[in-house]
């Protein structure tokens, strides 16, 4: 059925990159003759999922969303991956992004735009706009994103749809197309919290290929949803973070998010509000620190150890000379100008002004969620300054388009979990994200204070 509708609505949407509707209904087959031979399986086994296409998928096309990668098959599975398939989920295929997860609208992507299933005139947010519109649009029921600096939450705020940044280091990297180390993780994405959780249940856990996997449970986050979802939340104490509110929001997406804590509050949940002073440098610091782990990440892109190979037109054919016109062609502009802006702050003479000032406000950013969690449960904020956009409207200023990320981004700099949950409709129609965040490792109070909005 999911198969069917993919074939329906992609024409519209362009969700996917790479469709495997064999391998799906291969996967499908596979789990009905483990659970015909006895095997337990989860509460997941036959439910479909799509798969963001920076993550690795053996024998599956994997192009992060950029021309280099076109037509690379990798030759092993993501960790994630392996977890799915041994939990007897078919993979439906491969999501679009903006190239190497760098954007927040998707149309950074070398496979075309992503539309928002609301408003097709409208972006998806970025950069899994692929996996948010595909579980959006009723393609996929459930899908795998990434988020390094909002990449799951944003898009899941503009598609109504829920999505989740575990703790960092609660879900292994190994086979995440690393763009910034330091900040991405791997999480659900779907249309309800109970979905989410039952999804973080199947992929989180420790890893040994994973040198920054957290050696600890997981957590009783189906468990927490569910107890979320008998709507008390008495003795749960919420902040409501003063800086990622007020200016700079559109009006609809703060009536919504008024609304969301007049429920909280029905709840029996103590509302207050809280201020993270440095929260408003988190922005400057992010754009130095990704940028900087993402040129070094991508000069493993050389035109010689996979992917796209370019000659030079004329002249001696060099290993260097390779690389630059491989570099070139094979990279879009978003992602050239991180790799100058990360090579830069990162060079020396530069370094401990742009780079190691950038690493300082981490900290800062860190002591003041430490300091928050001292007097909270959970703090709660917007996902997204706005709605989605529409197209083009932000694609020629990349910091419009960066200011997209201003609530979601303190997350990562912290390590701390995420949850963005539809939170209604905004005057302008279109669905507004409510981003709850929690102490690192403590991803279970997300399900529990989400579950009882829903
Ligand atoms: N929009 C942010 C960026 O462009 C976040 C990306 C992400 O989380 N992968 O960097």
């Amino acid at each position: 059925a999911h198969l069917d509708r993919i074939e329906l609505v992609e024409p519209q949407l362009n969700a996917f990159i790479t469709v495997s509707a064999e391998a799906a209904m291969q996967q499908a087959a596979d789990a009905d003759a483990r659970r015909a031979a006895g095997e337990v399986l989860g509460p997941l086994a036959g439910v479909p999922i799509a798969v963001k296409d920076i993550v690795v998928t053996d024998g599956i096309q994997t192009t992060a969303g950029s021309k280099i990668l076109e037509n690379w098959v990798p030759p092993y599975d993501a960790t994630i991956v392996e977890k799915i398939k041994a939990a007897g989920l078919p993979i439906l295929g491969k999501t679009n992004l903006d190239e190497f997860a760098m954007g927040s609208s998707t149309e950074h992507s070398a496979y075309g735009n992503t539309r928002n299933p609301w408003d097709l005139d409208r972006i998806p947010g970025g950069s899994g706009g692929g996996s948010a519109a595909a579980v959006g649009a009723y393609e996929a029921p459930l899908a795998i994103g990434t988020d390094t600096g909002g990449s799951i939450r944003q898009p899941a705020s503009v598609t109504g749809t829920v999505g989740v940044k575990p703790t960092y280091g609660g879900v292994s990297r190994y086979g995440l197309i690393a763009m910034a180390s330091s900040l991405d993780q791997a999480g659900p994405v779907t249309r309800t919290v109970l979905d989410s959780a039952l999804l973080h249940e199947v992929i989180g856990g420790y890893d040994h290929r994973d040198s920054t996997s957290l050696d600890a449970p997981v957590g009783e986050l189906v468990a927490a949803a569910r107890s979320g979802a008998a709507g008390d939340l008495r003795g749960v104490r919420i902040g409501v973070v003063k800086e990622l509110t007020g200016e700079g929001y559109q009006d609809g997406v703060a009536s919504s998010f008024n609304q969301a804590l007049d429920l909280l509050r029905t709840a029996g949940a103590e509302i207050r509000e809280v201020s993270c002073p440095n929260f408003p440098l988190a922005l400057s610091a992010y754009y130095l620190i990704m940028p900087s782990e993402a040129s070094s990440n991508l000069a493993k892109f050389d035109g010689m150890r996979f992917g796209l190979r370019v000659e030079p037109e004329s002249g001696p054919v060099t290993a260097e000379r390779v690389m630059a016109a491989t570099r070139g062609a094979g990279f879009g502009d978003e992602v050239k100008r991180r790799i100058i802006l990360g090579t830069y702050a990162l060079s020396a003479g530069y370094y401990d002004a742009y780079y190691g000032s950038a690493q300082k406000v981490r900290t800062l950013i860190q002591r003041d969620f430490l300091a928050a969690f001292g007097d909270v449960d959970v703090l709660v904020s917007p996902t997204a300054p706005t709605t989605a956009f529409k197209f083009g409207e932000k694609l020629d200023d990349p910091l419009a388009m960066y200011l997209n990320d201003v609530a979601t981004i303190p997350a990562n700099l912290a390590g701390v979990p995420g949850m963005s949950l539809p939170s209604g409709l905004s005057d302008d129609g279109l669905p507004v994200g409510f981003q709850i965040l929690a102490p690192v490792k403590a991803d279970d109070r997300l399900y529990r204070v989400g579950a009882a909005l829903e």
